[in-house]
C-alpha cells in the first residue's frame, strides 16, 4: 500500500540560516588573509627588484582587483570593501614608501575616482548581486522548507484520521497515497486497491467517477469479502489543476459495517416492539368501545374518562403505526397502493375524524378544489396526522391549526400553521432525520419519538413529492408538502 514517505526532517527555517555573511568570521579572516598574502608577495617581489616594474604593477593591480573580485562573490559587500580599502592603502603605501615604484601609476590610484572604479565599484556591485542571489536562495530554501513541513503536517493528520483516505493520478489511476486506517481496511475487507504501484481497475472502484469529475457524497458501496458484506461510505471529489483539469482524485472511505449492523438491530427491535403492542392495543381499543357502546345502550350518561381514554388509545396506535411504518421503511417493506385520491377531501375526513381528540385547538382547513392526484391513501393521511399532531403538541399556548390545500404549479401543495413554539435555525436541517428531537427550552418536555417527520419524508419522496418548513423560533412553523400531479401508476413497494 501507498505508504507516505515523511521526507522531513527538515528544521524549521532559524534566523540564524540567514546568509548575514559579515557576521561569519571565516570569510573575514579567509577575506584578510587573502589580501596580505597578495601584499606580502609584491613587498618580495619589489624588494627583489629584479622585474621590469610597469609589469610588475600592473600586474599587482590585476590581482587585488580579481581577489576584492573573488572576495565580493564569495563573502559579499562587506568584506570585499576592506579588502579593496586595504589594497587601495597598500598601493598608496608603494607610491610613497620606500620603493617609490609605483608612481606613474599611484599617482592615478590615489585619485579617489579610479580607486572607486578599480577597487571599491566591484566589491560594491559583485558583493551586492552575490547577497541578492543568496537572498533569493535562501528564501526559495525557505519556501521549501515550509513547503515540506505543510505536506508532512498534512501527511500526519490524514494517516491519524479514523477514516481511510485514497489519492489516486487522474491520467494513469495509480494510487499515490492511501492511510494507515485504509491498510486496516484493506486487510479487512477486499476492495480494488491493491497496490502503489498497480494501476486500479477503474471500472470497480467509485474512483473512476472521482476521477471522472464526479463528487461522491457519503455513498453506500456493499463489498463482499469472504462471504461477508462490509458496508463502506463512501465520499469523494476530483482535485483540479489552475488550468481547471482534474489532476487526481481524493476518496473517503469509512466502514460502516459494524453501525449498519448496529441500526438493523434497532430497527428489528422496534419492529419487533411494535407488532407485540398492536395485538393488546387492539383490544384494549375494543374493550373501550364496547364499554361506551354499553353506556349507549343502557342509556347513562357518556364517560369522559371513556372518551379521554379512547384519545389515549388512538394516540398509542397512531404512535405504534409509526413505528411499524419506520421499520418497514428501513427493511424497504412498506407497501404503498397507489389510487387516484383527491387530498382536500381526505384532509376534510382526517381533520373531522381527528379534531374530536383535540380539544384544545380548532384545525382550520381552507381548501381549495384541486385535482386528483395518484397517491397512496392511507400514507397521505399518515403525513397529515403526523403534521396536525405535531402542530398541536408544539404549539401549547395556541389555539388554532391551519392546513391549507391548494394548487400550485401543477402540485398539490398542502400546508399545516402553527403559533407555537417555532424551529430554531440549526435544528431546521436536521429535522427530517431519523429519531432527532429538536432541543427544547429548559423545563419543557415534549413527549415522542423522534420518528414522525423522517417517516413523513420517506412518504412524500415515494410520491416524488418535498417536504420543507419555514419557522420562527418562539412564534411558530408551517410544515409544506408539495406533491406532483403526475404519480408513478403502478403500486411500489418503499
Ligand atoms: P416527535 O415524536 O419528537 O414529535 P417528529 O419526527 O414528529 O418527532 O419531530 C421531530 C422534532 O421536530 C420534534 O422532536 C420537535 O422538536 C420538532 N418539531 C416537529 N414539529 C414541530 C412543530 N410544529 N413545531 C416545533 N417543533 C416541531
Amino acid at each position: 500500500m501507498a505508504k507516505p514517505t515523511p521526507t522531513s526532517k527538515a528544521a524549521p527555517p532559524s534566523k540564524s540560516a540567514r546568509p548575514d555573511l559579515s557576521s561569519v568570521p571565516a570569510s573575514w579572516s579567509q577575506a584578510l588573509t587573502s589580501v596580505l598574502l597578495v601584499i606580502i608577495f609584491y613587498e618580495l617581489v619589489w624588494q627583489l627588484d629584479f622585474f621590469y616594474k610597469p609589469i610588475v604593477t600592473a600586474s599587482m593591480i590585476i590581482v587585488f582587483m580579481a581577489i576584492i573580485a573573488i572576495n565580493a562573490f564569495r563573502f559579499g559587500v562587506k568584506p570585499a570593501l576592506v579588502v579593496a580599502l586595504i589594497a587601495n592603502i597598500y598601493t598608496i603605501y608603494a607610491y610613497a614608501g620606500p620603493t617609490r615604484s609605483l608612481a606613474p601609476i599611484n599617482s592615478l590610484l590615489r585619485a579617489e575616482w579610479l580607486a572607486l572604479v578599480l577597487f571599491y565599484a566591484p566589491a560594491i556591485i559583485i558583493g551586492y548581486l552575490r547577497e541578492r542571489v543568496d537572498e533569493s536562495i535562501f528564501k526559495e530554501r525557505q519556501a521549501r522548507s515550509m513547503a515540506e513541513q505543510e505536506q508532512l503536517r498534512l501527511t500526519t493528520i490524514l494517516q491519524q484520521l479514523p477514516v481511510g483516505v485514497v489519492i489516486a493520478e487522474a491520467s494513469s489511476g495509480k494510487v499515490i497515497f492511501g492511510n494507515q486506517y485504509l491498510e486496516q481496511l484493506l486487510s479487512s475487507t477486499h476492495t480494488p486497491v491493491r497496490d502503489e504501484s498497480e494501476a486500479v481497475p477503474l471500472q470497480e472502484w467509485p474512483m473512476r467517477q472521482v476521477i471522472e469529475g464526479q463528487t461522491l457524497q457519503s455513498e453506500e458501496f456493499t463489498y463482499n469479502h469472504a462471504g461477508h458484506d462490509h458496508v463502506l461510505r463512501v465520499s469523494g471529489t476530483p482535485i483540479y489543476n489552475s488550468l481547471g483539469e482534474i489532476t487526481a482524485g481524493v476518496v473517503i472511505i469509512d466502514d460502516i459495517t459494524v453501525e449498519k449492523e448496529l441500526q438493523q438491530r434497532k430497527d428489528d427491535f422496534l419492529s419487533m416492539v411494535s407488532h407485540e403492542l398492536k395485538t393488546p392495543l387492539t383490544s384494549l381499543k375494543m374493550y373501550i368501545q364496547l364499554a361506551s357502546r354499553q353506556i349507549r345502550e343502557d342509556n347513562l350518561p357518556a364517560s369522559a374518562s371513556l372518551v379521554k381514554a379512547n384519545a389515549q388509545a388512538d394516540k398509542l396506535t397512531q404512535m405504534i403505526a409509526d413505528m411499524l411504518s419506520l421499520a418497514r421503511t428501513q427493511s424497504g417493506k412498506l407497501e404503498y397502493r397507489f389510487e387516484p385520491v383527491d387530498v382536500a377531501v381526505l384532509a376534510k375526513q382526517v381533520i373531522n375524524d381527528i379534531q374530536p381528540t383535540i380539544p384544545t385547538h380548532q384545525l382550520v382547513l381552507q381548501a381549495k378544489p384541486v385535482p386528483a392526484i395518484m397517491a397512496d391513501p392511507d400514507r397521505i393521511t399518515q403525513v397529515l396526522i403526523n403534521l396536525i399532531t405535531n402542530a398541536v403538541k408544539y404549539s401549547p399556548q395556541a389555539d388554532k391549526v391551519i392546513i391549507d390545500i391548494s394548487s400550485v404549479n401543477k402540485q398539490i401543495q398542502l400546508s399545516v400553521q402553527d403559533f407555537g413554539i417555532g424551529i430554531k435555525s440549526d435544528a431546521k436541517k436536521r429535522i427530517f432525520e431519523r429519531f432527532y428531537q429538536a432541543e427544547q427550552r429548559q423545563g419543557q418536555t415534549f413527549p415522542g419519538l423522534g420518528i414522525g417527520l423522517y417517516l413523513c419524508s420517506e412518504i412524500v419522496k415515494q410520491h416524488h413529492g418535498k417536504i420543507w418548513l419555514e419557522s420562527k423560533y418562539g412564534s411558530g412553523s408551517t410544515f409544506f408538502v408539495s406533491l406532483p400531479f403526475k404519480q408513478p401508476k403502478v403500486s411500489k413497494k418503499g
